[in-house]
């Protein structure tokens, strides 16, 4: 069964894996596999782009989000013309000789990654570039194209070590099983600049707790050379309390919540 394993912190928002799939399926007409592509509005591979934090404290994180080829599809059931299904090798495949456009599974799709095709009236998604597998090459066009190799995908079997050690799936709730892993997926961050106004300079070595409001446990930074901190990987919509001290001077804050990235921005320790 194949997977897609896809390493966010070395994927750089190149876009090329975008661009490979463009160039794959538009105006290529791959039936049974897929119809062509139209040349605008579709990206079955589709680059998310993130801005996070705020200035001078900014980090993108990219996500390429495909369709996830669910061992347990809703969109499977949801077509009334039995146009879609799952290959042995878990790749899910509309079939575009059958689809007649009722536009179900587009709805029973919560990863949002099926189009309409309005020219041809059939509804399209990432096929895994299935037709070239099946003539014998190793991955799709995103994954060989991909200069980072970020996107890695073959056999389950292969990727096991690497899916056991913190591999994660968008939206695990939904219970859908889906076979594109991602590692490294960004998490929230907590961070500052620390100062002292009297003497008009950064405080390096300021000794910052982060507290969790909810567990109480803790975690400890230092300001480094330039009055900065950050707390990285923390979890979405927690609360936390912060108290920055240096040489008995104590500043803190209450109930900061990371349901965004927070810059704290600069903060003045009397
Ligand atoms: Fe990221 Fe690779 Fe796609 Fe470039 S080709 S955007 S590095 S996944
Ligand atoms: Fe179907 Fe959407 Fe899952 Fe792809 S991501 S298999 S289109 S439900």
């Amino acid at each position: 069964m194949k997977v897609f394993v896809i390493d966010l912190s070395i994927c750089n928002g190149c876009y090329s894996c975008q661009i490979a799939c463009k160039d794959e399926h538009v105006s290529n007409d791959w039936t049974p596999y897929a119809k062509p592509q139209p040349d605008t509005g579709q990206f079955w591979v589709k680059i998310l782009e993130e801005v996070r934090g705020t200035v001078p404290k900014v980090r993108v994180a990219y996500r390429p989000h495909l369709c996830m080829h669910c061992d347990e599809a809703p969109c499977i059931p949801a077509c009334r013309r039995n146009a879609i299904y799952k290959r042995e090798d878990g790749i899910v495949i509309i079939d575009p000789e059958k689809c007649a456009g009722h536009r179900n599974c587009i709805d029973a799709c919560p990863y949002g990654v099926i189009y309409f095709n309005e020219d041809l009236n059939i509804a399209q998604k990432c096929t895994s570039c299935a037709h070239l597998l099946d003539n014998g090459w190793s991955k799709p066009r995103c994954a060989d194209v991909c200069p980072t190799e970020a996107i890695k995908f073959g056999e389950e079997s292969e990727f096991t070590d690497l899916i056991a050690g913190g591999a994660e799936v968008i939206s695990p709730e939904l219970g859908l099983k889906p076979r594109v892993y991602y590692l490294n997926i960004m998490k929230r961050f907590v961070a500052g600049t620390v100062y002292d106004p009297e003497q008009k300079e950064v405080v390096i070595g300021a000794i910052c707790t982060l507290t969790d409001t909810k567990s109480g446990e803790k975690s400890t930074v230092s300001t480094d050379n330039f009055g900065d901190f950050w707390f990285r990987g923390l979890p979405e919509d927690s609360g936390y309390d912060l108290k920055i001290e240096r040489d008995g001077r104590v500043k803190t804050f209450h109930d900061i919540r990371t349901k965004k990235d927070v810059n704290l921005g600069d903060i003045p320790l009397t």
